[in-house]
């Protein structure tokens, strides 16, 4: 076999930190940099990819550089997120093993990038035909229109996630795309009214307002701008991921109303009683014939002054003042947003399902919002940071703790590693007794007065003395922690860096409720497509059960995702970010290092090193080489397997040779891995 670049050729620095002699944290960082100042960005841990962000474009992703990779095993050439990717699509081909491609990193790491590399990759390697090149466009441009939709601009990433993404792509026997199901977890709605410092909206409300011509803007969406031509792309994407143009013109109108919601403003108007009652400001910019067609009707106008509940079968109207008619204002357009945001993901989703009932396997590639440490942190970060936990609580179970196990369990002679485990903190946030997830949702379905300090005042009481846990006054006077702190926050020690969140919001955030009167006059609209988002605002349907809440929402599907995760086999990419400042050429050492012992690879490097490097499952290694000779008896095969031969990397299938074929690729199989064997040892 012709090895056009080894694995210990020409490599800047050490290619796998399994290899790194001598091991330390520092060696480690400065294996890092040495390769990072080399462009080399890819480094592995045994099987595990770490990836440093080059914030530049590099020559690295050629067509040529697809070939180079495909169909190579894992360590025959430099590391490469292209290798990982050829790994896990070859073994989903040829040995039906469902995959999952796992990706964290704080943000603006390079998980969303990472991620479409891994995507145009297989892409690029599976099957051809019309049908097949048409799922792979439609499953490739599925990202530039969540992104429109769902990223942003933030002070650590020009393009952050704000919502969480797993896909599932389905191919059939031969490694052909099927299609996939994509699956959106909590989208940051608070954005759409309201955006920290420095930080923006959804990408796709200034592609509506550059990219539009003056004419649609006025006359189709009714909001003014300049113009030019960025929207194409979003319009294109859209289309191949088959939405007809009149969907396309729906989704930017209800765009457009969001816009346009949040210039309303209101007036107090004094009633006879004394009190102050809400009028729109300004009415007639609003209201001129042109408008009742989106969702500014005089329904919706009258919901912005008053409210109706109804209880035991009565219903009462009450007025809003103007700082609840704000509320209110801010409430639906975060709602209509996103739900609009969910709407597309199912219409994206009809678009690539598979309607074959035949035997798939599948890869799943989760691209999850990085952890997140503002200065100002909310019910949002709290959930981000929530998801990244149990992502990491993932990581040390297969890789940490399971590992090391089976060691113990086969009989092998181990000395136990030590690690931090997370689970103490996914089970602060997450206990169904007494987690802070369980005590918000208390807290918000308790009758009586209820606000962020009950809330507070609660975590206090109950958190006290947990040792990832701190506010400035806890309940207990025996747990007074840190005075440093303000009086309406709560830190969490997390895995990767202390939090100070901000109590504020967390009730009325995790409640998530929108007004009737809103849901009402929103099913009243003439839009088809935004009535269609407001299923509850039908009178005939009349609903007085609570909605569940965005917590137990969010906990009940990472759950989910948890477990199908816990089925497949796992691939990682663990990425790095080389400096705070989103410049290319930077590597700033503590950054780094903070993150390589959170993210705890020098425990994962140590695991990896005490162990064998290479390992496969006895039975289909028995299959694979049980043809080199006829005479091989159990016993003689059980003799290679307990010196260490078990633990054999094969992949590339059987099924299509000849005999004298399979021989000859079992004894190639065989040199490469004594090989690997030699070199991991
Ligand atoms: P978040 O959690 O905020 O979504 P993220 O980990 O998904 O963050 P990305 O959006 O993937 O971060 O990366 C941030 C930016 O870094 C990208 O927009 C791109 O400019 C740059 N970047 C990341 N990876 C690469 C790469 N492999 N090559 C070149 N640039 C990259
Ligand atoms: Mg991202």
């Amino acid at each position: 076999m012709e090895v056009k670049t080894s694995l210990l050729d020409n490599m800047i620095g050490v290619g796998d930190m399994v290899l790194l002699e001598p091991l330390s944290e520092d060696s480690f960082i400065e294996n890092l940099r040495n390769r990072f100042d080399h462009n080399e960005i890819y480094t592995y841990i045994g099987s595990v990819v770490i990836s440093m962000n080059p914030y530049r474009a590099l020559p690295i992703y050629t067509p040529e550089k697809v070939e180079e990779y495909r169909n190579r095993n894992f360590y025959e050439l430099s590391p490469h997120i292209y290798a990982l990717a050829d790994e896990a699509y070859r073994s989903l081909r040829d040995q039906d093993k469902d995959q999952c491609i796992l990706i964290t990193g704080e943000s603006g790491a390079g998980k969303t990038e990472a991620s479409k590399l891994v995507m145009s990759y297989v892409a690029a390697v599976c099957g051809k035909g019309q049908e097949v090149n048409k799922v792979k466009e439609q499953l490739l441009q599925s990202n530039p229109v969540l992104e429109a939709f769902g990223n942003a601009k933030t002070v650590r990433n020009d393009n952050s996630s704000r919502f969480g993404k797993y896909m599932d792509i389905e191919f059939d026997f031969k490694g052909d795309p099927l299609g996939g199901v994509i699956s959106n977890y909590l989208l940051e709605k608070s954005r759409v009214v309201k955006q920290p410092r420095g930080e923006r909206n959804f990408h796709v409300f200034y592609q509506l307002l550059s990219g539009a011509s003056d004419d649609t803007l006025s006359k189709s969406w009714k909001v003014a701008a300049g113009s030019n031509d960025c929207s194409k792309y979003l319009n294109n994407a859209m289309q191949i991921v088959g939405f007809m143009e009149d969907e396309v013109q729906s989704v930017l109108q209800l765009v457009a109303a969001v816009l346009k919601l949040g210039n309303i403003e209101f007036k107090p108007e004094s009633r006879s009683n004394g009190t102050d009652e809400s009028r729109i400001k300004d009415k007639n910019g609003w209201f001129d014939g042109r408008q009742t067609s989106l969702i500014l009707s005089s329904v919706l106008e009258r919901a912005f002054s008053y409210r109706t509940v109804e209880a035991k079968q009565e219903k009462v109207s009450t007025t809003l003042n103007v700082a609840q008619a704000y509320y209110a204002r801010d409430a639906l357009a975060k709602n209509l947003y996103s739900r609009l945001f969910s709407w597309l993901v199912t219409r994206i989703n009809e678009s690539i399902k598979v309607s074959l009932k035949e035997n798939r396997v599948v890869m799943g590639v989760l691209d999850i919002y990085g952890f997140e440490i503002f200065e100002d942190n909310s019910f949002e970060q709290f959930i981000i940071n929530y998801c990244n936990e149990k992502l990491q609580q993932i990581f040390i179970e297969l890789t940490l703790r399971e590992e090391q196990e089976e060691y113990v369990r086969e009989g092998i002679e181990w000395t136990n590693i030590e690690y931090f485990n997370n689970a103490i903190i996914c089970d602060l946030i997450e206990n169904h007794q007494n987690g802070i997830l369980a005590m918000l949702d208390e807290e918000c379905l308790r009758p009586g007065t209820v606000t962020d300090e009950t809330f507070l005042d609660k975590l206090n009481t109950i958190c006290a003395g947990h040792k990832h846990f701190e506010s400035r006054q806890s309940k207990n006077s025996k747990f007074l922690t840190d005075h440093s702190l303000p009086h309406n926050c709560f830190r969490i020690q997390h895995y990767a860096g202390k939090v100070l969140y901000r109590a504020e919001g967390f009730v009325d955030k995790n409640n998530d409720l929108l007004y009737r009167d809103m849901s009402q006059a929103m099913y009243k609209a003439k839009h088809s497509l935004i009535k269609q988002l407001f299923p509850e605002g039908n009178p005939a349907k009349v609903n007085l059960k609570r909605p569940p809440t965005a917590g137990f929402q969010f906990k009940a599907s990472v759950g989910t995702l948890m477990r199908n995760l816990q089925t497949k086999n796992p691939n990682y990419i663990r990425c790095i970010k080389p400096n705070d400042k989103k410049a290319s050429h930077i590597f700033t050492d503590t950054l780094v290092c903070h993150q390589v012992r959170y993210l705890g690879l020098m425990e994962n490097v140590r695991v990896r090193r005490a162990g064998y490097a290479f390992r496969q499952a006895y039975e289909p290694c028995l299959e694979r080489y049980k043809m080199l000779s006829a005479e091989w008896t159990l016993h003689c095969i059980d003799k290679v397997f307990s010196s260490g031969l078990m633990h054999v990397l094969c992949t590339s299938s059987l099924q299509l040779f000849s005999l004298e074929e399979r021989r000859r690729q079992c004894l190639q199989d065989l040199a490469t891995l004594i090989q690997k064997i030699y070199r991991g040892h």
